[in-house]
């Protein structure tokens, strides 16, 4: 079998013709790099946000959810350094007059119509949406949406630290929508305008805070691996050069994938010192400091961040996975090599024919696993063509019944990956695909030993 390399048309068009996404209001023409998620983007977008908390808020005995607003006291992005830092270089194409951002440009050619060094001056784009809270569109009334969830984590801080019954270090997690005015949103999902996030910020002592940093940079690089399956020759590590620093950061590694175009962003871990809690201890007059039990003296905690979108994941996960195959009959098959976990299908249940004798056994099958598993019931088409959509998806396990079901109350199971098959007891399978699909995983993490306030 031969594997042809995954380019970024193959993927845009699968998931257009299977469900993963749309363009957004396409009946009225679209908008600028917005998707809409179908049924299977839906829930490949649910699997990896369920995958994340887990690992990251779940496992683990330090680390708390929040869910924070997305429109907030314009303070707060006034204090962070947003509406006065958060900016891209931005700058025209005397030529195409296409709009671009100057740190994406190669070798001063012009992206859009190829040619070179003919560029007004850079000037700087701020990315933050704006909008007015009430019904007076005036300066004292506008707020912004949320370019991060972060700021959540640093104005709930002192919050946390009085209801959570920790002292650090720990960290507070969120998952949400985020907005910025991008200036060339593209390549599918990679870049959007609204987009969601997983972020965690992890408050440690200053003197903890390289530890902690190298720690999460290993930490998120393994869940890619084990959890997520990517290969582990598509990703990489990289420490930011300091002149690419944000302005809140002391030291950001990225995690990066190799995307059809090459290598690219897929989650920044950085190091955010004391930069937020120090700015919004400044903006809002309030004391935010953690306390020192050994020497009773008060300090600001440092911060590590792993922030990662999960539009991003969502599409490295369908390059690392998407296959076309040629065949030894000399047909081919695209097929998504999905985790189990992350897979929108789990188990397709097939009746090799419509006929009415077939379709009650499917059916009962499918109430049958539904409970645990994500399971699909298809009788349209030839079985032949059946199997190649579900392979197109990703669906790891098919189970076909065919008229030898009516005597020997048995199905076959086809694996995707193998096509080989295998004869199954009905009564057996459920216990089967639990076995097979084991995520009898307990292992909780203890990060830091803890010490309960009273
Ligand atoms: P870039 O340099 O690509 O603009 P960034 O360094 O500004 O990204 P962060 O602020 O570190 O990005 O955001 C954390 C994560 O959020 C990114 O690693 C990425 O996965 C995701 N992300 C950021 N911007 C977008 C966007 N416009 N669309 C989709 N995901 C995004």
């Amino acid at each position: 079998m031969n594997d042809k390399q995954v380019t970024f048309d193959d993927l845009v068009s699968l998931s257009k013709r299977r469900g993963i996404a749309f363009p957004s209001s396409d009946i009225y023409g679209g908008i600028q790099s917005t998707w809409d998620y179908g049924y299977l983007g839906t829930e490949m977008k649910r699997n990896i946000r369920e995958l994340w908390w887990k690992n990251v808020v779940q496992k683990r005995d330090n680390v708390f959810g929040i869910e924070a607003a997305i429109i907030t006291n314009p303070s707060v992005w006034e204090a962070s350094g947003h509406v006065s830092n958060f900016t891209d270089p931005l700058v025209d194409c005397l030529e195409c007059n296409g709009r671009f951002r100057a740190d994406h440009i190669v070798d001063d050619v012009c992206p859009e119509c190829r040619v070179k060094t003919k560029f007004t001056d850079e000037r700087n784009f701020n990315l933050l949406f704006k909008t007015y809270v009430g019904p007076v569109e005036d300066d004292a009334n506008i707020a912004y949406l949320r370019p991060e969830t972060a700021q959540g984590m640093f104005v709930n801080f002192t919050n946390y630290q009085n209801t959570i019954r920790r002292k650090i270090p720990f960290g507070i997690a969120q998952i949400g929508k985020s907005f910025r005015n991008e200036i060339t949103p593209g390549q599918f999902i990679f870049r959007t305008r609204e987009f969601e996030q997983m972020e965690m910020e992890f408050f440690c002592a200053p003197e903890e805070s390289k530890k902690f940093h190298e720690y999460w940079k290993k930490e998120r690089m393994d869940w890619y691996i084990n959890e997520l399956q990517i290969p582990e020759s598509k990703l990489r590590l990289r420490d930011h050069e300091k002149d690419e620093l944000a302005h809140y950061s002391d030291a950001t590694a990225d995690i990066e994938f190799n995307f059809p175009w090459g290598w690219g962003e897929l989650e920044g871990i950085a190091h955010r010192g004391d930069f937020d809690l120090s700015a919004h201890a400044t903006g809002s007059g309030k004391k935010i400091t953690a306390l020192n039990i050994e020497n009773n003296e008060h300090f600001i905690p440092h911060v590590i961040e792993p922030a990662v979108g999960v539009d991003r994941i969502l599409f490295a996960i369908l390059c690392a996975s998407y296959n076309e195959e040629q065949l030894e009959d000399g047909e081919s098959r695209i097929l998504l090599r999905l985790p189990e976990s992350i897979a929108p299908i789990q188990i397709a249940v097939l009746p090799l024919s419509k006929k009415d004798e077939l379709t009650p056994i499917a059916r009962n099958i499918v109430e049958d696993l539904r409970e645990n598993f994500r399971v699909e019931y298809d009788e349209t088409q030839s079985i032949g063509k059946r199997y190649r959509r579900q392979d197109e998806i990703g669906t790891p396990y098919c189970v076909t019944c065919d008229f030898d079901s009516l005597d020997d109350q048995a199905v076959t199971v086809r694996f995707r990956d193998s096509m080989e098959q295998e004869r199954i007891k009905i009564s057996e399978l459920k216990n089967y695909f639990n076995l097979k699909m084991n995520t009898n995983d307990k292992k909780v993490i203890l990060l830091h030993p803890y010490i309960i306030m009273v």
